[in-house]
């Protein structure tokens, strides 16, 4: 908070009402000398007069301490344009993560089925085959922890019977039955299981 500032702005708004610094203080009960310090930044207004003072020069007290106008729609507006943006820029990450989710896994079962085609048509030793199928499967898991992964944390659940939206725990995206990408777990707020849905925004469908 700049006093200073403050000072200023009491000065400007009581010349703009065509008043005295007398004037002022007579109308609180207080020495002109008072109402000067005010205004050299000494010192701020008591607290038991304040609400009264923004009153008389047509401030909130949030604009006194500021020591200027402060546009309050303007200010909602610029916070909800950036809440939106936050939320748009949340929706398009998550978004682009479940379409890479697809990605790795049809990368994945392909390199997993070439790699046990490979082990079952060619002549080689035994050893071979098997390193081939294991690593097969290996990648496919790999693939499967970072798809869930994906799955977990891109988007929400929605809760068809509280109608809330959640991020649920991995190990509980991984144990639960799904069909697509509906899984049937425990919903975290009103604790009934069910079919919950993903969806990608928080709020709104
Ligand atoms: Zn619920």
């Amino acid at each position: 908070m700049d006093q200073v500032k403050t000072g200023r702005f009491i000065a400007e708004l009581r010349r703009s009402k065509k008043m005295t610094q007398a004037q002022l203080a007579e109308r609180f009960g207080i020495s002109d000398r008072a109402v000067s310090k005010w205004e050299t930044g000494k010192s701020l207004p008591d607290a038991s007069i304040m609400l009264e003072l923004c009153d008389t020069l047509g401030i909130t007290v949030n604009e006194l301490l500021k020591g200027e106008r402060v546009e309050m729609n303007d200010y909602v507006k610029i916070a909800e344009e950036n809440l939106l943006e936050m939320r748009q820029r949340e929706e398009q990450t998550a978004r682009k993560m479940l379409t890479l989710e697809l990605v790795i896994g049809f990368i994945s079962v392909f390199c997993l089925l070439a790699l046990i085609s490979c082990a079952k048509y060619y002549e080689t030793e035994p050893w071979v085959r098997g390193l081939l199928i294991g690593g097969g499967f290996v990648q496919f898991m790999i693939a499967m922890f970072f798809a869930l992964k994906i799955e977990t944390e891109a988007g929400y659940y929605k809760c068809p019977s509280c109608g809330k939206r959640y991020v649920p725990e991995f190990g509980r995206v991984v144990l639960a039955p799904h069909v697509n990408r509906t899984r049937y777990m425990t919903c975290p707020h009103c604790g009934k299981r069910g079919w919950h849905k993903k969806v990608i925004s928080q709020t709104e469908e």
